[in-house]
């Protein structure tokens, strides 16, 4: 579901006018639904009930701490992929217990500092990586929690960008190899609890095939594992898709929105009712780690029309959001649906909608259909809460955005917008350095 939704002909979200928003904490400005994160949690979570399971949120989808105190609220954990966001997880309140870690370039200082938080386990992406953690544990007199990533060489059918799960991608040991490498790991390394085995083939698959692909090919290792190091769990990874393109009615509140959905849905029904009969007879716990599924369509961000330009070629609608603010159109080709805030009933026009900054790279969306805008009309650029504001920048010196937390009609500021004090926070001029390097 999404929580978006045109209320009299104002776009609302929940219970809360966006337009009044706006004028309140100003523009660009990321606004995100409770309801939409708590919904979505609760489906996964009710989805695998008859699994021993555990929702790990993969933070790096949205980072801000009232989001992580939410999913921490609801009784989920944490697929961490740097210290500084089990960082943020502990002063968000959630429990390092809760946490796995992830990466193919984890450092002495994350290790050192995720041991002594205690947290669930070390999801390793090579033997190297398995072999510092036991030099580092023995120091620190710990034993460390680990699994290994394994890489299925399986095609999870997304955008090149964001596959982790063939062959030619970084992450995870080879699928082949999981085995030997788990028998010298055990020889050699004293302080490792070997706990598990994770895999993670890509982000936003929108068909159930890879999943199953995936878990029938991994399912006879983790048997063998099981049989061989007694390993407690398996974590499928995340990469959820979601459906990008909505319906903003009041009446169509169905969780995939509108009629146009050109990405095919992948509801969390055909997930589960595909995953679950492979997986149970695992008898072992499994974990799952959704990003872009949890937080992608509970946000918005929102946006002021500039200036329009007529060119000779086309029509751009200049907004205060840049690829600063809101990189995935030119990283990803992610494509975000468009609505004004007063909706409109006139004839769409194909224009350009563009950001400030600098680069050609810098536009929200190219030859889209939009109702006509002015100078001062507000935009909701949608489904912009995964990936979004974690990805944001400070890029030609802007200051990054506030963000909002909408729970039913009250809306929270979580995060202020920066200041220009802020911008320059940390730098030195020469022969004013606090220290001298
Ligand atoms: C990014 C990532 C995820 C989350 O992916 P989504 O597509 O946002 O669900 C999960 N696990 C790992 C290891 C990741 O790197």
């Amino acid at each position: 579901m999404h929580s978006f939704r045109y209320v009299q002909g104002r776009l609302n979200c929940e219970s809360v006018d966006l337009e009044a928003l706006a004028e309140k904490h100003g523009t660009p400005l990321y606004v995100y639904s409770k309801e939409t994160i708590t919904d979505h949690f609760k489906r996964l979570d009710h989805g695998m009930e008859r699994l021993d399971h555990l929702v790990c949120y993969a933070v790096k989808a949205n980072s801000n701490l009232a989001i992580l105190q939410t999913i921490a609220e609801l009784g989920g954990g944490f697929d961490i992929v740097s210290g500084g966001e089990l960082f943020r997880v502990l002063k968000a309140g959630g429990q390092a217990g809760k946490c796995t870690f992830a990466g193919v370039g984890k450092t002495r200082g994350e290790i050192e500092y995720a041991l002594q938080q205690g947290i669930y386990c070390f999801n390793a992406e090579s033997e190297a990586e398995l072999r510092l953690i036991d030099q580092v544990a023995g120091d620190l007199g710990k034993k460390a929690p680990v699994a290994m990533r394994v890489n299925p060489n399986v095609d999870a059918k997304t955008h090149k960008y964001i596959s982790t799960g063939k062959s030619e991608n970084k992450f995870g040991v080879d699928f082949d190899r999981v085995l030997d490498a788990y028998a010298a790991i055990a020889k050699d390394c004293p302080n490792l609890e070997i706990r598990g085995l994770q895999m993670h083939i890509g982000s936003q698959l929108t068909s159930i095939d890879p999943f199953v692909e995936a878990a029938k090919k991994v399912t006879p290792l983790v048997e063998a594992l099981k049989e061989r190091h007694n390993i407690q769990f398996f974590s499928i990874g995340g990469g959820i898709g979601i459906v990008y393109r909505e319906s903003l009615d009041s009446g169509d509140q169905s969780w995939w929105g509108g009629k146009s959905d050109e990405e095919r849905p992948l509801t969390i029904g055909t997930y589960a009712n595909a995953l679950v009969p492979i997986l149970e007879p695992l008898k072992l716990r499994i974990l799952m780690e959704p990003g872009r599924f949890m937080v992608g369509n509970a946000g918005a961000l929102i946006s002021k029309v500039l200036y329009i330009k007529q060119g000779n070629a086309k029509k751009f609608v200049i907004v205060d959001a840049g690829m600063n603010d809101l990189i995935r159109p030119v990283l990803y080709e992610g494509w975000h649906q468009i609505t004004p805030l007063q909706k409109s009933e006139a004839k769409p026009e194909l224009v350009d909608v563009v950001g400030p900054i600098c680069e050609s790279g810098d536009f929200i969306a190219q030859d889209r259909e939009l109702t006509p805008v002015v100078a001062g009309d507000t935009l909701a650029i949608l489904s912009a809460g995964a990936y979004g504001f974690t990805m944001a920048s400070n890029y030609n010196t802007r200051p990054m955005p506030a963000e909002v937390l909408v729970d039913g009609k009250d809306a929270h500021l979580i995060r202020e917008r920066q200041t220009l004090d802020d911008l320059i926070k940390g730098e030195h001029l020469v022969g004013e350095s606090a220290e001298e390097a």
